[in-house]
């Protein structure tokens, strides 16, 4: 399986580093042309506003568009899942996603770097031990659409996970905590569609 990790800014290494612990060959993506020889794509956590400008400047961000639209595997932690989501809540002026997430998200709604937190998250989806869950000035899902899928909670009731079809997006950082069933599950969708092209 070959694996692209969204490589222009962010936490890129880390995912690239537990997808090659699960055995996919990894491949950084910057270029359009890296976008075409992958089979799925994790968008990491960084910031959003940046990545958006950079994916814009170097022609990424249509071919990033078709590829979601054509069903593409991806997945996107914080900063990923805000460049998923098909509505942002508090964006830096003119900052746009790529979409594809039928979600509201809203950016920094748990306060600035020192409000990060860690907290365990039932997920039933992955199974049953809990999903410990690191936050780093992480979005919000504001709102489910009908398309989209919750996968996890704060017991407050905020979402804070999300599934839809091939698209999965985390409010969280699995790829520095040894928490490697997201990235698992992810590449569970890459190989279906591998084997069904
Ligand atoms: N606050 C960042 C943004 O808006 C996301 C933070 C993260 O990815 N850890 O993009």
């Amino acid at each position: 399986m070959n694996v692209g990790v969204l490589a222009l800014q962010g936490d890129f290494r880390e995912h690239a580093d537990v997808l090659r612990t699960l055995g996919a060959n990894v491949t950084l993506v910057r270029r359009p042309v890296e976008l075409e020889a992958v089979d799925g794509l994790v968008i990491p956590g960084g910031e959003s506003s940046v990545m958006d400008k950079l994916a814009r400047t170097f022609g990424l961000a249509e071919p990033l568009r078709a590829a979601i639209r054509g069903g593409l595997p991806v997945y996107g932690t914080c900063a990923g899942l805000i460049m998923l989501a098909d509505t942002v809540l508090d964006v830096i002026v003119g900052q746009q996603s790529l979409g594809g997430l039928d979600v509201v998200v809203r950016r920094n709604a748990f306060g600035s770097q020192t409000q990060s937190f860690e907290t365990d998250l039932d997920i039933p989806a992955l199974g049953t031990d809990p999903v410990h869950a690191v936050f780093i000035r992480g979005p919000v899902v504001e709102s489910v659409g009908p398309r989209a899928t919750a996968l996890a909670t704060l017991d407050d009731g905020r979402v804070v996970a999300v599934e839809q079809g091939n698209l999965l997006g985390t409010s969280f950082h699995p790829e520095i905590t040894g928490e490697h069933r997201f990235h698992e599950y992810f590449l569970s969708k890459v190989r279906a569609r591998t084997l069904a092209a």
